[in-house]
């Protein structure tokens, strides 16, 4: 043996029990009511660190948020195990009938954005900010609750919300001045409302099966081309004209056939477009499929 005082055995034993030992992951914040799961992970990786390390994401890999889908009990120390629709995009799977997308489509890592008077409000009611689930939706453009612009950094120190640090947000908000710059009431505030009627919804399992059929059927009646897969590609200029009015004379019409794969936020864009409201949306399932109630 060389000179390093530890047998081969010793060290392997060592190095066995290392990697098999799970890192505990200690909940010192459960997340909160419509919290986004990803804000819940950050905030406690923000919390059970010293305020000096600069990292915080590195235990939210996607080996996580892919364990998360098959045993949600392993994974962030059993954070999200019995509530995980309530924390993510999931029940638009669920009433789109997608639910069997194996990506993460449901838990998007990009788009976190922020309402400044959430963050205010939010640390007055609990103490902290929190990032909502209803923000991260791509699509929307004002918070479902205010009406204001959905910010993707900070109006105070300019960082990513994406690099933000949760746990400062509120920090930052209170050298802000209120400015009022409400969209209350506008086409892009219903489309935020529908979009949370649609992730609050107790019972969108009944009507999985048959909300993209109606859909074609609606959309049918209003002249567009047959099936949906084409059928889209046209009726998201009519509806980006609606809910995108800034960016849509700087748009090039979409090319039909780039449209294979539909990105989940385009269905509950189309959804709008047609009934305006969950409850219609509903109600039209209802008789076009004779549903009982
Ligand atoms: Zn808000
Ligand atoms: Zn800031």
């Amino acid at each position: 043996m060389g000179g390093f005082g530890l047998s081969t055995d010793v060290f392997a034993k060592f190095h066995s029990t290392y990697h098999l030992k799970k890192p505990m992951y200690h909940i010192l914040s459960e997340p909160f009511e419509e919290e986004y799961l990803l804000s819940a992970v950050l905030r406690n990786n923000e919390l059970a660190r010293s305020e000096t390390l600069g990292f915080r994401s590195s235990e939210l890999t996607s080996t996580n948020l892919y364990e998360l889908q098959c045993n949600a009990s392993n994974v962030f120390g059993g954070m999200f195990e019995k509530s995980k629709f309530d924390h993510t995009l999931h029940p638009l799977g669920v009433l789109f009938d997608k639910i069997k997308i194996k990506n993460m489509v449901f838990i998007p890592r990009m788009n976190l954005r922020i309402c400044v008077r959430c963050v205010t409000e939010d640390s007055n009611r609990i103490g902290t900010a929190y990032l909502h689930r209803q923000h991260v939706i791509l699509g929307t453009q004002v918070c479902h609750l205010h009406g204001d612009d959905l910010l993707s950094a900070c109006p105070h120190c300019q960082t990513e919300i994406r690099r933000h640090k949760i746990t400062r947000l509120s920090k930052c908000m209170l050298e802000m001045i209120e400015v009022e710059n409400s969209r209350l009431d506008s086409a892009e505030h219903k489309y935020s409302i529908f979009v949370q009627e649609i992730l609050t919804h107790e019972n969108l399992s009944k009507y999985r099966q048959y909300s993209l059929s109606t859909m074609d059927y609606s959309l049918k009646r209003l002249g567009y081309a047959s099936s949906s897969k084409t059928n889209y590609s046209q009726v998201l200029l009519d509806v980006d004209k609606e809910l995108c009015p800034i960016n849509y004379k700087y748009r090039r019409p979409r090319q039909e056939s780039t449209i294979g794969y539909i990105p989940i936020y385009i269905y509950p864009r189309i959804a709008y477009f047609l009934y305006r409201t969950l409850d219609q949306f509903f109600k039209e399932i209802e008789i076009v499929h004779s549903l009982d109630k």
